[in-house]
């Protein structure tokens, strides 16, 4: 009986490829390979590190036309096998690779064929052979030969924080007396100390939660800002870790503060393994190891730490699940938190979504009866949410957008001694540059944008590309030296505080002026050593960070936010302003945000005045039923990106001629259509939407569509992809 690998290989094909075993394989011992192996493969004249993802007796392809794969890479598999479905599952629910959704899955060091890295150490039997005296003039090496000569392994940051010297274990190493080695979970039994007495919905929310470990189950945990969530959490951990399982939790991108590893870190005395995009490869890699061996009792990390191995998961827990960071952009389309509760059903866990406001769709699930609704409505320690209000600024004079108003309410707090967020959602001094005499305008030469102006560094700068060049003096159509600078940005803002507000200081805080953790560590710690002070900036300052002595949030311009041509803009300006409220009042004296617009009767606006996020959401969710759009609808995107203008289109009137009658009547197909910012970056984007009524025919109509963009050969210069649940139509 022939034995074939059936591989995921890392190509831009949407296929899996099989290959015989290496030649001198036995078929049997082919046979009872498990998925999830690594196998390195002959593709397009390379050889590849692919996934094993079954053996099987029977292959479609003949067997003169099959190649042998080169070799196996490791005895036991590298994926769990709740990660090898869930791979496949995601593969075919994006319609992405199955080779290149694989790669997700692996640490750089383990994509490239490497082996694992071994980071324990064991003493040799030669080692063993040496008397205790030996060594006499290398104390280091002798203390590294003490510590190990008990013959158990021992991890090498264990060895470390015993004051063990790396290099001295290295010395040793070529004297053979000692040797790397893979410590297989050897975890001490881990604690969780010093939990908060939870309040009564705490403790139910714990408590249901809890109740359900060992099984699928879906939680929503709906809680206002500062509501404990993040306690609930913690509590819910000490729970699973006690039943000797792990915990992975996933937070937003720019969420992963110093200040949240640190609540963990103080919480519970067990293996943290830490992901996120500012570790270097090496540090990455052995995050995924401490997950995949079960040495890691929490793995904490953004939104790829969702495809890490974990033999024994009990939990996964996604904060800020409505955050769109959750979803990827490029490449591998993916949304961390779907697959996150993908991931729970596979596993066989339950899966706890935390939000103060909570996606649409988690709303609508909740509302089904598919996940159970946790709500934390009231502030822990008794705090008071911050009270709203609106300043009309309609025919105020405004000084660098600030209203008399409100600068005189930001004067009284900081001389109560209180600090003061303010927050501008648009970084550089202003938003374009337009000349007086003549009209002109800067823009970007790549994109259908304006340049922004940012006079600090004398530059226009395109926000959609990398473009930007030396700010002008005079307008390049008439010569004239008056040139207006129009829109407030966050520089502009800080230079006029910064005069207006000397006796205090202001921090900004976006992008430009905050490149790292570091900066970030930085100024989180002056800002908590409490101080009156300003803090200015963008969405950077409002998640993830507890500011306790922030009394007034001031948001600049509101009506900036207000009018979003896209179908998620009203929820999204809901989310934002309610957690932007949220940074006001989280210490001990009550906080107030004020809005300051130009439309103080705007719908929404009243409503996030007078109402809670929950009724708002339960409007906005009729709306969106009332339209089909998601979550009662499901979206999908065919985009183009060409060199030339039309072609994108052309293309995806084709995608759509040859495919529209095998998409199901019940699918509605919209465009091709030019997108809402045509050109960026010097590409010609346009796409193909298509709405459909339930997810069994959206996921048809995907495969429809991706399988007629294959069928053609696109021009030169033009790319496409799809994107499954896109966040935005734009
Ligand atoms: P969220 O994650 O909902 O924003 P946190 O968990 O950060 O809320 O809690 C906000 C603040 O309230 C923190 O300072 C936290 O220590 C405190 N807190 C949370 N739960 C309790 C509790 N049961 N008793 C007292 N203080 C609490
Ligand atoms: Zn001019
Ligand atoms: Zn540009």
């Amino acid at each position: 009986m022939p034995v074939y690998l059936r591989i995921a290989v890392p190509s831009p094909l949407r296929r899996l490829f099989d290959y015989l075993p290496p030649a001198d394989w036995d078929p049997e011992v082919a046979a009872a390979l498990q998925p999830g192996t690594r196998v390195k493969v002959p593709f397009a004249r390379r050889s590849l590190v692919g996934v094993l993802v079954a053996t099987t007796a029977h292959s479609p392809v003949p067997m003169a036309q099959l190649k042998t794969a080169d070799s196996v890479l490791e005895n036991t598999p590298l994926l769990t096998p709740a990660v090898v479905e869930l791979c496949l599952w995601a593969a075919h629910y994006y319609q992405h690779p199955p080779g290149e959704v694989f790669s997700a899955a692996l640490s750089k060091r383990l994509r490239e064929g490497r082996a694992p890295a071994r980071d324990a150490w064991r003493i040799t039997s030669q080692g063993l052979g040496l008397g205790d005296g030996a060594l006499p003039r290398a104390p280091r090496q002798q203390a590294a030969l003490r510590a190990l000569r008990d013959g158990a392994a021992i991890d090498a940051s264990d060895l470390k924080s015993r004051g063990i010297a790396s290099n001295a274990l290295r010395e040793l190493e070529k004297k053979g007396l000692v040797e790397r080695c893979e410590v297989k979970s050897s975890r001490p039994e881990p604690t969780g100390t010093g939990g908060l007495a939870p309040s009564a919905a705490q403790a139910d929310a714990v408590a249901a939660i809890s109740a359900s470990t060992g099984s699928f189950s879906c939680h929503l945990l709906e809680g206002v800002t500062g509501s404990g969530k993040t306690e609930v959490y913690l509590q819910v951990i000490t729970h699973c870790l006690r039943q000797g399982l792990q915990a992975l939790v996933l937070v937003p991108e720019i969420g992963l503060t110093p200040q949240t590893v640190a609540r963990f870190r103080e919480r519970f005395d067990a293996p943290i393994a830490l992901m996120h995009s500012g570790l270097s490869d090496a540090e990455r890699s052995q995050s995924w190891d401490q997950a995949r061996r079960g040495n890691a009792a929490i793995i904490l990390g953004t939104r790829s730490a969702v495809f890490a191995s974990c033999p024994s998961l009990g939990i996964i827990i996604v904060d800020e699940e409505h955050d769109a960071s959750y979803k990827q952009q490029d490449g591998f389309r993916y949304s961390a938190r779907d697959v996150a509760v993908k991931r729970a059903q596979l596993e066989g866990c339950p899966v706890l979504l935390g939000s103060a406001t909570p996606s649409l769709e988690s709303t609508h699930n909740a509302l089904l009866g598919r996940y159970r609704h946790h709500r934390l409505d009231q502030r822990a320690g008794g705090r008071s949410m911050p009270a709203l209000d609106a300043i009309d600024v309609r025919r105020q004079p405004l000084s660098a957008g600030l209203s008399p108003a409100l600068l005189e309410r930001c004067e009284q707090r900081l001389a109560q001694g209180q600090q003061v967020l303010l927050f501008l959602n648009r970084r550089g001094f202003a938003a374009s540059l337009q000349c007086h005499d003549c009209g002109w305008i800067a823009e970007c030469e790549h994109c259908d944008a304006r340049l922004t102006v940012h006079r600090r560094r004398r530059q226009l700068r395109c926000h959609h590309c990398s473009a930007q060049r030396p700010l002008p003096q005079a307008c390049p159509g008439c010569g004239s030296h008056s040139l207006l600078a129009n829109g407030l940005g966050t520089e502009q803002a800080e230079t006029f505080l910064q005069q207006h507000f000397s006796r205090w200081p202001v921090h900004r805080v976006d992008s430009d002026s905050v490149t790292d953790q570091a900066d970030m560590a930085r100024l989180v710690h002056t800002v908590n050593e409490g101080e009156p002070c300003i803090l200015l900036g963008t969405q950077m300052l409002t998640k993830g960070h507890h500011f306790p002595g922030v009394g007034l949030v001031g948001v600049i311009d509101s009506d900036a936010l207000l009018f979003s041509a896209d179908f998620r803009g009203e929820e999204r300006l809901a989310q934002l302003l309610t957690q932007v409220a949220g940074r006001a009042g989280r210490g001990d004296r009550p906080g107030e945000m004020l809005l300051q617009t130009h439309y103080p009767d705007h719908p929404l606006l009243k409503a996030l005045l007078t109402r809670p996020y929950a009724d708002i959401a339960a409007d906005l969710l009729l709306q969106r039923q009332r339209r089909g759009l998601p979550p009662s609808g499901h979206l999908l995107l065919l985009r183009t990106d060409a060199r030339n203008e039309g072609q994108g289109e052309s293309f995806l009137r084709s995608v759509r001629q040859g495919g529209e009658h095998r998409v199901t009547p019940a699918s509605q197909l919209i465009g091709p259509l030019p997108s809402a910012m045509p050109r960026r970056a010097g590409k010609h984007r346009s796409q193909l939407i298509c709405l459909s009524p339930d997810r069994a025919s959206a996921s048809s109509a995907a495969a429809v569509l991706v399988a007629q963009a294959e069928s053609l050969r696109p021009p030169a210069g033009l790319s496409w992809f799809i994107d499954v649940d896109p966040l935005d139509t734009l």
